[in-house]
């Protein structure tokens, strides 16, 4: 998609800090961290709300928890843990139409989220 800020993101139209890459999912860190440790993991292939979630194209919305595993062992959260959630239209919070998975370790999280 053209004109989508993340698909822009994965092309290096638009600058980002990297932090995990592989051949379906992109990572790199959120602008305006929530937490020690606030990543985005994207698919490379465009979607833009889990409302668009098939059979299909499922195994890009698994890719991005496979590679979230992987990271959050590779800097050593997987035993203490970490949270993480995709947003849903507006209701939600939604901001960017392109899925994401906000990946939020490194301090004690609470919830109910606001
Ligand atoms: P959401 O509200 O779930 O759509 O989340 C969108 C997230 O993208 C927010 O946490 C923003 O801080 C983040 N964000 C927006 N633009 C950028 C950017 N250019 N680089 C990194 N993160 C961004
Ligand atoms: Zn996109």
């Amino acid at each position: 998609m053209s004109d989508c800020l993340f698909c822009k993101i994965i092309k290096g139209d638009i600058p980002s800090k990297k932090v995990y890459e592989n051949d379906n999912v992109y990572a790199f860190e959120d602008l305006n961290p929530q937490a020690p440790h606030h990543i985005l993991f994207i698919p490379k292939h465009h979607i833009s709300t889990i409302n668009e979630a098939t059979p299909e194209n499922a195994k890009h919305f698994g890719a991005l928890f496979a590679g979230v595993k992987e990271y959050a062992a590779e800097i050593g959260v997987d035993e203490p843990g970490y949270r993480v959630v995709m947003n849903c239209n507006a209701d939600a919070g939604q901001t960017v139409y392109h899925v994401h998975l906000h990946f939020l370790a490194g301090r004690s999280l609470t919830w109910p989220p606001g």
